[in-house]
């Protein structure tokens, strides 16, 4: 990232140099709604985030300036202080966590810009929350550890930005390490670096710009799906408690007993969890044409099994597999967003250029090309 945007602007509205900070987005490779069912994920950081130049000013007031949104914000530290700003809620929020436990901060300047693109998911609201955590507890040396500063992003979301979210996202921009993924097992925040160097391909996000209005709730209804298989074949199986405790096997003995609706959700999340543990070992052989296959049917599982994809993001798998594409696949929740690609480079231009016109055709937009490189975590720059 260029930091010569925030350097200058924090010169000229502060007249002072302070601290460069960076912290980055994330994707996950695979494992979608896993982590409900006891699976885990594979997020890696991106080669993208948010740059903070930070510098506490001897006051009791944050100074903060969005350079992308060209927008002010100013606030005191105390619970009844939160800024009007939604961008400033990022920043009050991590302040507020850290002094609820225990951390001494005081007023600072700040200004920040960033590239992940907002709410494509990328998780650029982590990227912010990892930035200010990481560098206030440098700053201010409050000595927390890295899976404190990840709670204190999540906390944030949940406590000041109304998101209710799991840990993927911040413990990926924290632990992110170049060249490595993350297997994280999400409810116990236990975690392995997964090798992961696709010499050959590129990596690159195709999104699908569109996002779906969702008129019931239709997480909770797969996750209430995936607990009722799991409580079936508990029956029979009492050591299993989630779904990522059983195999097909077990799930084939209840078939009659649970919905067809409910056993199709099932396989899917059986299977993907499955596929997550299977394509972690083709990392570390680096078998890529395996990940790849799995990836495809991960995208499949999640379109015909658990039915969360959409008529767009169908589109551009179709296109992907019509280009050669190695692997692609939804990534996220579904119902919109992006989808993930992993891409023979000699495939590479072919492939975005059939996708962007053949996407634009159908759909009359074009679909935004986000190419990624898997990159550190959370770090000083200065
Ligand atoms: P995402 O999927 O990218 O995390 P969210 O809706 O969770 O989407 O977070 C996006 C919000 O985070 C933005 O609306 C804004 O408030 C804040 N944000 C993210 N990046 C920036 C940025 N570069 N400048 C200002 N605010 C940002
Ligand atoms: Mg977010």
């Amino acid at each position: 990232m260029d930091t010569t945007a925030v350097r200058n602007t924090f010169k000229e509205k502060f007249g002072a140099e302070g601290i460069l900070y960076f912290s980055p987005g994330r994707v996950n490779l695979i494992g979608e709604h896993t982590d409900y069912n006891g699976g885990c994920v594979l997020p890696g950081a991106i080669d993208k985030g948010i740059l903070a130049e930070i510098k506490p000013n001897g006051t009791d007031k944050v100074r903060a300036y969005s350079l992308d949104l060209q927008d002010y914000a100013e606030f005191g530290l105390n619970e009844e202080d939160k800024p009007k700003a939604s961008w400033a809620h990022y920043i009050f929020g991590v302040c507020r966590e850290m002094q609820k436990r225990g951390a001494k901060l005081s007023g600072f300047d700040t200004v920040f810009s960033g590239d992940v693109p907002l709410g494509a998911g990328l998780s650029s609201s982590a990227a912010l929350e990892s930035t200010f955590g990481f560098a206030l507890n440098e700053i201010y040396n409050c000595g927390f550890d890295k899976k404190e500063l990840v709670l204190i992003g999540q906390k944030t979301e949940h406590n000041y930005c109304g998101v209710n979210c799991g840990i993927m996202d911040q413990f990926a921009s924290i632990f992110g390490k170049e060249g490595n993924l993350i297997r994280l097992d999400c409810s116990t925040m236990e975690y392995e670096y997964v090798p992961f160097h696709p010499q050959g391909y590129k990596v690159v996000l195709v999104d699908s710009v569109t996002k779906h209005e969702l008129v019931d709730s239709p997480y909770n209804k797969r996750r209430q799906s995936c607990e009722r298989a799991a409580a079936a074949i508990a029956v029979n199986h009492p050591q299993v408690k989630l779904l990522g405790d059983a195999d097909l096997e077990m799930l084939e003995e209840v078939k009659g007993k649970i919905s067809e609706e409910d056993y199709m959700r099932a396989t899917y999340a059986i299977q993907e969890n499955q596929r997550l543990v299977d394509t972690c070992e083709a990392l570390k052989k680096g078998d890529y044409e395996t990940v790849g296959k799995n990836i495809y049917a991960t995208h499949h599982g999640m379109s015909k099994l658990y039915e969360v994809s959409t008529i767009e993001l169908d589109f551009l798998n179709d296109i992907a597999k019509e280009c050669g594409v190695t692997g692609s696949r939804i990534m996220g929740g579904g119902f919109g967003g992006c989808t993930i690609n992993l891409v023979p480079e000699d495939k590479y231009d072919h492939f975005i250029e059939t996708a962007v016109a053949k996407f634009k055709e159908k759909f009359g937009k074009e679909p935004k090309i986000y190419p990624v490189k898997i990159s550190d975590g959370a770090r000083r720059l200065n």
